[in-house]
């Protein structure tokens, strides 16, 4: 595991978000000692002239579940993917489109400033985004030796998704010489499963069970999904902890020739002491199952409270509004669209040009013409050579 940075910052953040969680109530979180969930929230730092540092969460969700092909719904109303660091990422979306307005409306944002002249925003200085999680992210960051304290599986197989397969004997042992002069026996196992079309794990006893650094689609039970592994989505986006320095940033330091204002981010990775109290393997019984009611999300964005979702669509709608604005929560595609016209209409009205909403272009057709990002992903998916384009 590598370990870089500081461990006293890893704890206080740790420590905020858990006590953070703890305040929540019940409704969509694991029941206690029956299952369990992952966490991840993204804080900002801002520097304050004595020195002292403010430490603030402005994004958090919880969540392992990903619905099937099936449950894929092409009006944007319905969250495909549910893990938790793509829903604290995209609450962290909200969060920003909000500062955005607020900094060219008001000039009142904490974290931006914005420019006039150029309709552009920028960092303020001395202020720093951090992403953590409660759990090494799915695929390739979760391959990784096994040492004493998380073998404490031996004979049982458990992928992300709690499968407990009984049924693999004990493998035969091999060894594993680590980096750091250790022999290791075997290796975390990961539910993520290689892409159909490309190299496929050996499924050998202990060390040679995965291949490392292959983009893996995200485990589910019985039917495959098409989303692709944390790890995967955490290599493509400029927010990135993991244990693992190999999923996150020696796949993509390669990267070149990036459009104007993007670079590759090397993030310093730090560890956490703080315990998780729903965490996988908090718990020592063998059964406890991913929490099957949902998720819970927040940004800190005003009058915005908790929303639990399940099967990607707001808790508690009724099967027929799963294809309306009613059952869709403030995260799913065609909200945050929907927060993105505000933005750029706030923008736009500053700088006296005269556009109107344009209601007829999707979500994939705003994305598509955001020129440097495209350039930007394609760099990204030639240097990992085996990203499908056509998933997400
Ligand atoms: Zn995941």
């Amino acid at each position: 595991m590598v370990e870089i940075g500081d461990d006293e910052f890893g704890n206080r953040v740790g420590k905020l978000c858990f006590s953070y969680y703890d305040k929540l109530v019940k409704t969509g979180k694991p029941q206690k000692g029956k299952e369990w969930t992952h966490f991840a929230a993204i804080l900002v730092t801002k520097q304050k002239d004595d020195g002292d540092q403010d430490l603030e969460i402005v994004s958090m969700a919880t969540g392992t579940k990903c619905v099937g092909i099936s449950g894929r719904n092409m009006n944007g109303y319905v969250l495909h993917d549910s893990h938790a660091e793509v829903l604290a990422r995209r609450a962290f979306l909200r969060y920003l489109y909000f500062e955005i307005c607020q900094a060219a409306r008001y000039d009142s944002s904490d974290v931006l400033n914005y420019s006039r002249l150029t309709g552009t925003c920028s960092l303020k200085p001395n202020v720093n985004f951090h992403m953590f999680v409660s759990h090494t992210p799915c695929g390739d960051a979760s391959i990784f030796p096994k040492t004493p304290a998380t073998d404490n599986e031996i004979g049982i197989v458990i992928d992300d998704d709690g499968n407990n397969d009984t049924s693999d004997p004990k493998p035969k042992r091999q060894k594993l010489h680590t980096t750091n002069d250790q022999d290791v026996e075997d290796i975390q196992r990961t539910g993520a499963k290689c892409l159909p079309t490309g190299p496929q794990d050996l499924h050998l006893p202990g060390v040679n069970y995965h291949i490392t650094k292959l983009i893996r689609l995200k485990p589910g039970r019985g039917e495959p999904t098409r989303s692709l592994s944390c790890s995967d989505k955490i290599a493509k986006c400029p927010f990135s902890k993991t244990a693992l320095h190999r999923a996150i940033i020696e796949r993509i330091k390669d990267v070149s020739n990036l459009p104007p204002d993007y670079r590759v981010n090397t993030p310093d990775l730090v560890q956490s002491t703080c315990v998780f109290a729903d965490g996988r393997f908090t718990t020592s019984l063998t059964n406890v199952l991913p929490c099957p009611s949902g998720t819970v999300i927040w940004s800190a964005v005003p009058e915005t409270s908790i929303e639990v979702t399940v099967q990607g669509k707001k808790q508690g709608v009724t099967k027929k509004a799963g294809l309306t604005d009613k059952a869709a929560c403030s995260v799913c595609k065609k909200k945050l669209l929907d927060q993105f016209h505000v933005t750029r209409l706030t923008i736009n009205k500053l700088k006296s040009e005269s556009l109107k909403l344009e209601n007829q272009r999707t979500y994939y057709d705003w994305k598509t013409s955001a020129v440097y990002y495209q350039k930007a992903k394609t760099q990204l998916q030639n240097a990992m050579k085996d990203w499908p384009p056509s998933l997400s």
